[in-house]
This record gives structure tokens, sequence and C-alpha cells, in this order.
């Protein structure tokens, strides 16, 4: 690629620059201009960058204003909605004042934001509520689908997250008709997808951005993004969870009960053979998946012993009801567009299942995963990397992977290795927090406690917790690895503490979060999808304690494949997989604590492992330079 003359970084973001003028409590920092070059070096010149910037750097600017210096379309990806959102309403027209100029920005969000005019109309015509309360939702959903621009459904106020009907309306991809829809023309999210074309930076999400890939090759009118050649994936920590589910295949039983419900719901009166075979293949649909069913909620390895009786021959007569279904909608496609449409869903959706069951190699894991009623059959790749070399690396110019944890034990070994990410062209950067962490914080380790394996772990868990939660008065974020701990800890804290407890899973995570803000002494329970991503500053968070080491569970089959593989390959899976995937998660944790320069508090590991074992160095050296203690007089003291 030709090299640009390099814009004045230093000018634009550093003391008495663009910058400053746009920001009332402008604070100068320096890595953000470092990094902000080193960005534009690889925007202009093509290649990869790899960029820990600690959290307060200030990273979102730092690749947001060489993007919009560069003159083409980028597309930035992050890992959660919440920084999507600071990106848009923020950030973005941040960069557009420093630069006096206006910005064509758009949002793209995961296609279930968006309102489906086709389903929707299906819906008004047939509104089926499964409630009496719900019928004042439906107006309210009804007055705003009459006048939305956008179809997106953040617009919509006084609406739970859970609405249970958005599901049939929304435009989630699987059902999408694609051009074969009575309302493509007018389809919000065919119009986004034209606003995407003529913008110069496109905010998406790691969802998002993986699962247009994963259609890129298949379906490419189901794409909501344009052609891209240079992207930033923020929150990169993130991108092998997120690319795994998209780069796999799943089937599922909620999926299969949609399609047949929507084809019977389109099956022309006088087809009455293809009503029949509908009925029949949900019959025989309800039949299959009861035998997986039968054993419980569990996520579980498919091979030959894990196979539940019956399930071949019931597998079998699925097959053969749902070829005769694929058989009449062929014939009714000369009488409907729509026809068509659902028969792509229906090879699409037997594609998968087949692929997952009996196609998948030993490149893939076989998993079967039963959560309340619906049953998933999937195969996800045991290792992303060839993918993400195939699919994304060789596709772009360049690409900015940029988050406050990449690197474990100082190297960014373990992400180049995850993600595929080798060969010339690639940078590396480390630009270090303008935090003082050891002055704002403190980290705990007791000296002595039960092995996390121990019986008497959770009693000494929740003790120790009550101690912290008394000493911090509230202000607490209590991060368990399970949801066993989780819950032991919420039951005995309800009790015992006089501060307000929320508990993860009893409101939406964003509601959560806001009623902890408020309250300003709150007490929050929660699992791993708090470790990381959540953001609150100032004194209502001053305490974060950390259940365990959080190692992934080795009943979880993907991490079971992968640990097999690499001993297959005679390397050494704890070193090269679990602790580097523990570390980024350890960091994540801890990282919830000081978000800005004015926070402090401490962050209480309650795992002796970090004390015991050799591995506890490395996992220490991983974190922020807090001051550390063993003794909890030393935590009480530090509140006091
Ligand atoms: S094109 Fe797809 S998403 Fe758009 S209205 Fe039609 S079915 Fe819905």
């Amino acid at each position: 690629m030709k090299r640009m003359k390099t814009p004045d970084f230093n000018a634009l973001l550093g003391p008495g620059g663009a910058l400053e003028t746009c920001i009332p409590l402008y604070e100068n920092r320096p890595g953000q201009a470092e990094m902000a070059k080193a960005v534009w070096r690889v925007f202009s010149s093509g290649g990869v960058l790899l960029a820990e910037a600690g959290t307060g750097t200030g990273k979102s600017l730092a690749y947001l204003l060489p993007a919009l210096l560069l003159d083409k379309r980028v597309v930035v990806s992050t890992g959660t909605k919440a920084l999507q959102e600071q990106l848009a309403r923020k950030d973005v027209p941040l960069c557009a004042k420093a630069l006096g100029r206006e910005v064509k920005a758009v949002t793209v969000k995961g296609r279930a934001n968006y309102l489906c005019l086709h389903y929707w109309s299906r819906f008004l015509a047939e509104p089926l509520l499964k409630e009496k309360g719900e019928a004042r939702l439906f107006s309210t959903v009804a007055r705003w689908a009459e006048k939305t621009r956008t179809g997106d459904r953040a617009e919509l106020k006084g609406v739970p997250d859970d609405l249970s009907f958005w599901n049939e309306i929304s435009a989630r991809g699987e059902r999408c008709l694609g051009t074969k829809c009575p309302l493509y023309r007018d389809c919000f999210v065919v119009k986004l997808k034209r606003e995407a074309e003529a913008a110069e930076i496109i905010l998406t999400n790691h969802h998002l951005l993986f699962a247009d890939l994963a259609v890129k090759s298949r379906a490419a009118d189901a794409r909501v993004l344009p052609d891209y050649t240079h992207l930033v994936l923020d929150e990169a920590h993130d991108v092998e969870s997120a690319a795994t589910s998209f780069f796999g295949t799943t089937a599922s039983r909620r999926m299969l009960g949609e399609l047949l419900r929507d084809a019977s719901k389109a099956a022309p009166k006088e087809r009455p053979a293809l009503a029949e075979a509908i009925s029949n293949a949900e019959r025989a649909a309800e039949r299959y998946f009861e035998v997986w069913e039968a054993g419980g909620e569990r996520k579980i390895t498919i091979e030959p012993r894990a196979i539940p009786d019956g399930e071949p021959e019931l597998r079998q007569r699925l097959a053969n009801l749902l070829d005769v279904v694929g058989h009449q909608l062929e014939a009714a496609g000369g009488a409907s567009d729509e026809a068509f449409g659902l028969l792509e869903r229906l090879e699409t959706w037997r594609e998968a299942f087949v692929f997952a069951l009996e196609e998948s190699g030993a490149d893939y894991v076989r998993i079967a995963e039963v959560r309340g009623k619906n049953v998933l059959i999937s195969a996800n790749p045991i290792d992303i990397a060839p993918v993400m070399k195939e699919k994304l690396w060789t596709t772009l110019q360049s690409a900015l992977l940029t988050s406050a944890t990449l690197c474990t034990g100082g190297s960014f070994e373990f992400l180049r290795r995850q993600l595929g990410i080798d060969g010339a062209g690639v940078d590396e950067l480390r630009v270090q927090s303008p935090f003082d962490y050891s002055s704002q914080g403190l980290f705990y380790v007791p000296e002595r406690f039960p092995q996390p394996s121990s019986p008497e772990f959770l009693e000494a868990l929740c003790q120790e917790a009550l101690s912290l939660v008394q000493a911090s008065r509230g202000r607490a974020f209590l991060l368990c690895t399970s949801f066993k701990n989780m819950r032991a800890l919420a039951q005995f804290l309800e009790t015992t503490i006089p501060y307000p407890l929320l508990v993860q899973g009893d409101e939406p995570k964003g509601l959560l979060l806001e009623h902890f803000r408020e309250a300003g002494n709150a007490v929050l329970c929660a699992t791993v999808s708090f470790w990381q991503g959540v953001d609150v500053q100032g004194e209502a968070l001053s305490l974060v304690v950390l259940d365990k080491l959080p190692f992934g569970s080795p009943q979880d089959p993907l991490t079971q494949a992968r640990i097999e593989r690499l001993k297959k390959a005679g390397r050494d899976p704890f070193n090269e997989y679990q602790l580097p995937s523990a570390a980024i998660l350890l960091q994540q944790g801890a990282g919830r604590l000081i978000r800005s320069k004015q926070d402090r508090g401490v962050v209480a590991c309650l795992d002796v492992r970090l004390r015991q074992k050799g591995y506890g160095r490395l996992l220490m050296a991983s974190l922020p330079e807090f001051q550390t203690t063993g003794d909890l007089s030393a935590v009480q003291a530090f509140f006091r």
C-alpha cells in the first residue's frame, strides 16, 4: 500500500490541541497519541496492529481519529453493546467536533434488534399473545411500528427486554426471506445496509461481524455489512468466543419449530398435502428432540456412548419427513416466492443438522445442549485460527486488535496463536494505563483459605465476603465463576448485610447496573458475564471480590476438546491454553475496579492457589500493579 502523509496526532490530541477545546475536563494522555500514530501507520501502510492499551488510555479516540482521517470505509467492532453505544453517542461526535466536519457514521446491530416488516404484518393479522398483560405491550409496539424509521427496538421505551413476542417479529437472519420477501424494498435491514454502504465508519459488534462473515459465502444477500478492508476489533480479548460460535453450525429445536410454524401459516389452502407433511414433521421433530431432553439440562460432547437410545431411528424418520416437506414446498414454489424462501431455510437447517451430527470431522467438536425446552445440536471449530485466516485476515488490508487485556505474562503470543495472526506485517504495542494502581488500589489474597475444591470452600467464601462487604460498607461486586457459588453467596448475604442486594438474573443486566449505580451502597452478586465489559465509575464500586481463579470448566465440551487436541499434539494444554485464558479473564475481572483516576478500592481474590502455586506468579504478573496483602485487617484499614 502507498504510504500517506502522517497527520499531526500530537497537535490533535496533545495539550492545546483540537481535542482539548472540545472536552471540558481534558486530560493529556501521551499514550493516546502514541497509539494513534501506530494505528495510522497500520491503516495507511497495511498489516495488523496488536495494541494493548491499559484502562484510561482513551483508546477509542486513538483509533477513531486515524480511521476518520484515512478517507476509507472502516468497520469498528466491539465486544459489547455498551461500548458500541458509547462510540456512537460520545466518541464519534467528539471526533467530528475535533476535526471540524461532519462524520458519516452508522451503527449496525445484530439483525434480531430490528423489526421485520414481513413477520410483523403476519403477527398483526393474528397476534398470538401469551398473557393478558401483553395486550398493552402489543399496542405500544404497534404504535411504534407505525412511525419508526429505523425499526431499531432500542427506540421502544416501556417494553421489557424479554418481550415474549419480539422473537416472532424480529428480523433474525435464519427467518429472513431475503430478496424473495414481498417487503424487501421497505425492509429496515436492507435500508440499514444501504446506509452502511455510504458510511465512513461502521460501528458494529463481534456477534454481528462474525455472523455476517459466516453467511458471506453461502447467502450473500443475507449480509448486513458491506465489503470492507480496514477493521478495528475493540475488546479483542473476546474475539475467539464470538468467532467460535459463528464459524460453527447449529440446528436447534426452536429454529425447526419456528420454520415449520411459518411454513404452516404460509401453506396455501389448496395444498392440503403440504399441511399434512408439515404436521407429520412437527410430530417427528417433537419425538426426536424429546430423546435428548429426557437427559435433563446439560451440555455434552456428542460421542457414540452419549447418543440416546432410539436416536438414530428417530433421526432417520425426521429426515424422511422433512424430505417430504421439502418436496411439497418445492411443488408450492411455483405459486409463491415465500415457499422458495422457506425451502431455503429448510435446506439450511438440514445442512447444519447433518453437518453437526454426521459430517463434521476431527476439526470440530459436536455438542448437544438442552437449555430449557430448547435443544441445540452444534458443531464448533476446535481451533479457529485457520478459519480466521481464510475468512478474515486474508480479506483485509489492515486490522487493529485492541483491548486493555491482550497479553499474558507480557506477551501477545497466546492471542496470536488463538486467532491465527502470524507472519510478517504484524506490529505490537503496549500502552500503560495512566492510573496509579499502587496508590489507588489494594489486591487481597488471604494468607490461609480452603482450596476451591475443598468442601469447606463455600462456607469460607460466604464468611469472607461478608467481612469484606462490611469493611467496604457495601459498594461491591461479588463475581463468581459458577451459578452455584453465586446463588449460595446471594442466599447467605440476603439475611446478613444491611445493603441493597442485587443478583444477576433478577433483572436485565442494564437495569441491574442502573440500580447498582443509583443505590451507591449496593452489593451485586453475578457470574462470568459481569467479569468484563461493565463500567461503574466512582465510589459506588469500591470492592471487587472474585471467588476463584477463572479456569474454564473441564466439563465444557469445547474446553475439553481444545485440551485433548493440544495433548495429542504433544503440547502442554495447561500452560498454552488454560492458564493464559484464565489470566485474561482474571485481568478483566480485576479491571472492573479502577475505571478513572479518582477511583479507589480493593480487589479480593479468594483463591489461595494464587499464593501457593507456581503459576500464581504468572497470573499476578499479568495484573495491574496494585499493592498486595494477605491480611484482612489491611483491607479494613484501607477502607477506614
Ligand atoms: S427482507 Fe427479511 S428481514 Fe426484511 S422484512 Fe423481509 S423477511 Fe423481514
